[in-house]
């Protein structure tokens, strides 16, 4: 793959979202209207921060959803479920107090550890320019880039995916038309050329001789 190509890649980071699932038995967190997410505090940064329920969407479903991005992320994905579990709970029960229930099941994605995906969006430097969105998305020969990380306007989000795929689609449809009338272009310069080559020469050289062999057995015939 060409340099430039490489190092557009390179500087595009990729982070880290974690939306982890815990299912319990019963609930005992704020719910009803108006009520979806509560908020943790904690020291250390992004922490078990951000919860939210699924009564809205799911009611009776009983599960709460912490939210945990990058540095987080990495840390719960290379530990076990359980320990995961077992700080999840710590803190909810730092917040409602001891007699909660325990989590009957916890789900937790591991984007990181995922070689197909090694993270959930793009994320550019501060310092991201046109120039390295323009070389992250340009094709190299007949292989084309889309998804959300060519968008330059939306990278991160699933509109930006969207979009992108529609630029792709377009611009990959121009390319194999304008190759289409570069092969027609060549043909209709070269046709004139092939004409005096031998083969062509040959082939006048042989529709003389079928004319000559009609002529001559017509003559024959009439005599
Ligand atoms: C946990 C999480 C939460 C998110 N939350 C939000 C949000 O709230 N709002 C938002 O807008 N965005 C959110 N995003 C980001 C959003 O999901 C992505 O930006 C979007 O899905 C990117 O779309 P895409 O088409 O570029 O790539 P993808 O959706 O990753 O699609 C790429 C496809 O290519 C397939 N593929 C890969 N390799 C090959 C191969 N060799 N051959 C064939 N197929 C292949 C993959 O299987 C996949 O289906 C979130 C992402 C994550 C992970």
């Amino acid at each position: 793959m060409e340099r430039w190509k490489m190092e557009a890649i390179e500087k595009c980071d990729v982070m880290v979202y974690t939306k982890i699932f815990l299912k319990f038995p019963k609930k005992f967190w704020p719910c009803g209207p108006g009520k979806e997410f509560f908020i943790y505090a904690h020291e250390r940064r992004g922490y078990y921060t951000f919860w939210q329920h699924m009564e809205n969407a799911y009611p009776g479903s009983n599960i709460l959803v912490v939210t945990l991005t990058n540095g987080e992320s990495k840390r719960v994905e290379s530990q076990s479920d359980q320990e995961t579990m077992r700080e999840a709970m710590e803190v909810l029960r730092n917040m409602f107090g001891p007699d909660i229930p325990e989590a009957s099941d916890i789900l937790v994605p591991r984007w990181w550890n995922n070689r197909f995906q090694r993270g959930s969006y793009s994320n550019y430097p501060i310092y991201a320019d046109s120039t390295m969105f323009e070389n992250i998305k340009a094709p190299v020969g007949r292989i084309f880039f889309t998804g959300e990380h060519t968008s330059e306007r939306f990278s991160g989000y699933v509109h930006g995916g969207y979009l992108a795929g529609i630029d792709t689609g377009e611009a990959l449809l121009e390319e194999m038309k304008a190759e289409k009338d570069r092969e027609t272009n060549k043909k209709s310069i070269l046709e004139p050329l092939l004409a005096l080559t031998l083969s062509q020469t040959e082939a006048v050289a042989c529709d003389i001789h079928r004319h000559l062999f009609h002529a001559n057995t017509k003559r024959e015939a009439i005599l």
